[in-house]
């Protein structure tokens, strides 16, 4: 089985772990503080700091803007539920926009339909590797002086117009297993903003500036040196992988075209997509279901995955929460029925790629080229 993501450590990688671990500082230190600076450094961001995931890294930022109970926040309701449990942690409440089933992230017009006295932020999530409309998203907070956080957990080293997911505003990144680039569990916080980062950086060690000096409330959010040293080839590598993602993508998106019923992945001319995921649409007019393609794909070795199946709110745990208000996002609803995304990572072979491609044409019953 061809499998949707896959991990590959290279020596260097090994080396980098085996030299932490033999330097006796095996906590947060010095290799967390090189990551955040090459990290800062190669995405254009004044400020990245390290946090020990990615979820930690959204319920921090929303803390470091001072977000809260009464404040709304604007999101995307098709979306990991990391998103949301972020702005529930912090006791805010949520608004879901709905999404363009086009690019898969927040309609600026959406957004800006919901935009009440409340609202504190506008929290776009970068699905799938390729950034929202952020001319437009820029636009309307600075229009209703809005705090902008982004959450980029799948668009580590996407740009709009040139400008890198977290080059401006605070934007939120994963270092989780089947991301782009990964340290197991870790996230990073960018912001450009100085008292933000000031208080990012006491708010994940117990809110202490110098030992036992405590400035605010925090708590332990710390990334190690161990994960920070598996990070750094993977950063130094990074632009080379998301090129054969890139190749990858491109190959798909040719040997596809004009089969009845499946939309593939649009990529806007002014972002630069990273791959993080390769999803189609599998519409009503095509020969099977969704499901019957996943079963399809997976009987010719090929596995898939439907990110996400439902709309955010769509689950119980959600629907009956106190702070989330019944809305119906037709795009998104409509987008978790269609989706499915196929294996597009760097450590694929050609031969596994055109496996991949003549499996999806043979499911569709499409002719091949
Ligand atoms: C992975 C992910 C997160 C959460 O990151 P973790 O490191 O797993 O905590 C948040 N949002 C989105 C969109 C994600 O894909």
């Amino acid at each position: 089985m061809i499998p949707i993501s896959a991990l590959r450590f290279t020596d260097e990688d090994e080396r980098n772990v085996l030299n932490v671990l033999r330097s006796g500082n095996i906590a947060q230190g010095p290799r967390v503080a090189e990551l955040e600076d090459a990290f800062a450094r190669g995405y254009q961001a004044k400020h990245a700091i390290a946090m020990n995931n990615g979820t930690t890294a959204l319920v921090a930022a929303l803390r470091a803007h001072e977000i809260g109970a009464g404040d709304e926040v604007i999101t995307s309701p098709f979306t990991f539920a990391a998103t949301l449990n972020a702005i529930l942690e912090v006791g805010a409440t949520p608004i879901f926009a709905d999404v363009s089933d086009v690019d898969f992230n927040l309609v600026p017009s959406n957004v800006e339909a919901l935009i009440t006295t409340r609202t504190r932020a506008l929290m776009p999530v970068h699905l799938y590797g390729q950034m929202a409309d952020m001319t437009s998203l820029n636009e309307l907070a600075k229009r209703h002086s809005l705090v902008i956080v982004q959450d980029a957990a799948q668009s580590q080293g996407a740009s709009h117009r040139g400008r890198a997911a977290g080059s401006e505003h605070t934007a939120t990144f994963s270092l989780y297993a089947t991301k782009n680039m990964t340290s197991g569990e870790g996230g990073i916080v960018t912001t450009d903003n100085d008292e933000v980062a000031d208080r990012l950086r006491l708010l994940r060690n117990q809110g202490m500036r110098a030992r036992y000096e405590y400035v605010i409330p925090g708590l332990n959010w710390r990334m190690t040196d161990l994960q920070a040293a598996l990070c750094l080839p993977q950063l130094a590598r990074y632009d080379e992988m998301v090129a054969q993602r890139d190749r990858n993508a491109q190959m798909y998106s040719a040997a596809f075209t004009d089969i009845e019923g499946m939309v593939t992945p649009s990529v806007s001319s002014e972002n630069r997509h990273v791959w993080h995921q390769y999803t189609l649409r599998i519409t009503d007019s095509a020969p099977v279901s969704r499901d019957e393609f996943i079963e399809g794909m997976s009987a010719r070795g090929v596995a898939t995955g439907v990110y996400y199946p439902r709309a955010v709110y769509d689950y119980d745990a959600f629907r009956n929460h106190p702070l989330v208000r019944s809305q119906v996002c037709e795009t998104a609803e409509r987008l978790g029925r269609q989706v499915v995304s196929i294996p597009v990572h760097q450590h694929l072979t050609e031969l596994e790629t055109e496996q991949i491609t003549d499996a999806v044409l043979d499911v569709l019953g499409a002719s091949h080229g």
